[in-house]
């Protein structure tokens, strides 16, 4: 695997307190703060603190640690904001983009929590 992480992207800056950030949760390993483009009216994003550029990137080279602290913030976040249905939410979608053809515009690995509407179908059909 032949990831190089840019530096000057502007989650690296938020996490470098060079750029603000409405923070949701913030651990020793992950942050989690508003999408300032909100999809939905639950729109966070859930990052690492290590500079890992996707999802597989993450999966791959990240440690247990971080690993885990990763997916208890984001299910915290979830039933914080009551959308886990397991806590009588309406439910959610997690959503991680990567590289070109996943549209990511932001490289630095990140996980949207979308929920508090219907939010319809996964994809759209290729057009
Ligand atoms: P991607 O397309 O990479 O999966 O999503 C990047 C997300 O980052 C978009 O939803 C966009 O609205 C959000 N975003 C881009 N710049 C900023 C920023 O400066 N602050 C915050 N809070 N979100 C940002």
């Amino acid at each position: 695997m032949a990831y190089s992480y840019d530096d000057q992207n502007i989650f690296a800056k938020i996490l470098r307190g060079e750029s603000p950030n409405q923070t949701v949760e913030e651990t020793e390993h992950t942050l989690a703060f508003a999408d300032i483009y909100p999809q939905a009216p639950v729109h966070v994003l859930v990052i690492p603190k290590g500079p890992y550029v996707c999802f597989d990137h993450f999966a791959a080279e990240a440690s247990d640690a971080e690993i885990a602290d990763f997916h208890r913030v984001a299910a915290k976040i979830c039933a914080d904001l009551n959308v886990s249905p397991g806590g009588g939410g309406d439910g959610y979608r997690t959503i991680s983009n990567a590289g070109e053809a996943g549209v990511q515009e932001v490289p630095h690995y990140h996980m949207h929590i979308l929920g508090g509407r219907p939010l319809g179908r996964m994809l759209q059909p290729a057009s």
